[in-house]
């Protein structure tokens, strides 16, 4: 079994209803365990600015299946959930990424992870920071050192 973090993120159609679906779907992923989700986090847009804030949050989860796998399956969930590809950084629905898998690095057409933009993004690092504040990021080094570099990102815990 493999410990992986999904970072979740939402600003269209009820983001909190998203997210808690979204975690329910991820708990009965097959050969997956459910082990614990992050707090709700409001935060605002990044790289296009006109549109709503966004709710994000981090689950952690067990599996077996194999990273390529595991993401297959969060495009079928944001699929379920209506997710149109606009463009770059456009509002969404569900926006599900795989932010660790393990100790692993992988380099793929199709996937790269750690997830590239985590370690400077708050609204990864700060719910991560929830549920393993010893974590190290391979490749970026202790999580609790790159807090002092997204403290300026406004981010706020939702009440609940
Ligand atoms: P973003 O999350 O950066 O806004 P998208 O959600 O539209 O972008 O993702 C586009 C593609 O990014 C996915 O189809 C997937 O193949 C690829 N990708 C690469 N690395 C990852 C990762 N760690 N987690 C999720 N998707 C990833
Ligand atoms: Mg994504």
């Amino acid at each position: 079994m493999t410990r992986a973090y999904i970072a979740l993120g939402s600003n269209l159609a009820d983001p909190v209803t998203q997210l808690g679906v979204a975690f329910d779907e991820l708990g009965r992923l097959p050969q997956t365990r459910f082990v614990a989700r992050s707090s709700l986090w409001r935060s605002a847009p990044v790289g296009y600015l006109d549109q709503p804030d966004f709710v994000n949050a981090v689950a952690e989860v067990e599996t077996a299946l194999e990273a390529e796998t595991l993401l297959a399956h969060l495009l079928d969930i944001e699929r379920r959930h209506g997710r149109v590809r606009e463009f770059q950084n456009a509002p969404r629905t569900l926006d599900l990424d795989i932010a660790l898998y393990g100790d692993d690095r992988i380099d793929t057409p199709i996937l790269t992870v750690p997830h590239p933009r985590m370690q400077e993004r708050a609204f990864v690092l700060l719910p991560l920071n929830e549920l393993a504040p010893d974590i190290v990021i391979p490749g970026h080094g202790a999580l609790r050192d790159l807090l002092p570099g997204v403290a300026g990102q406004r981010l706020e815990v939702m009440p609940g």
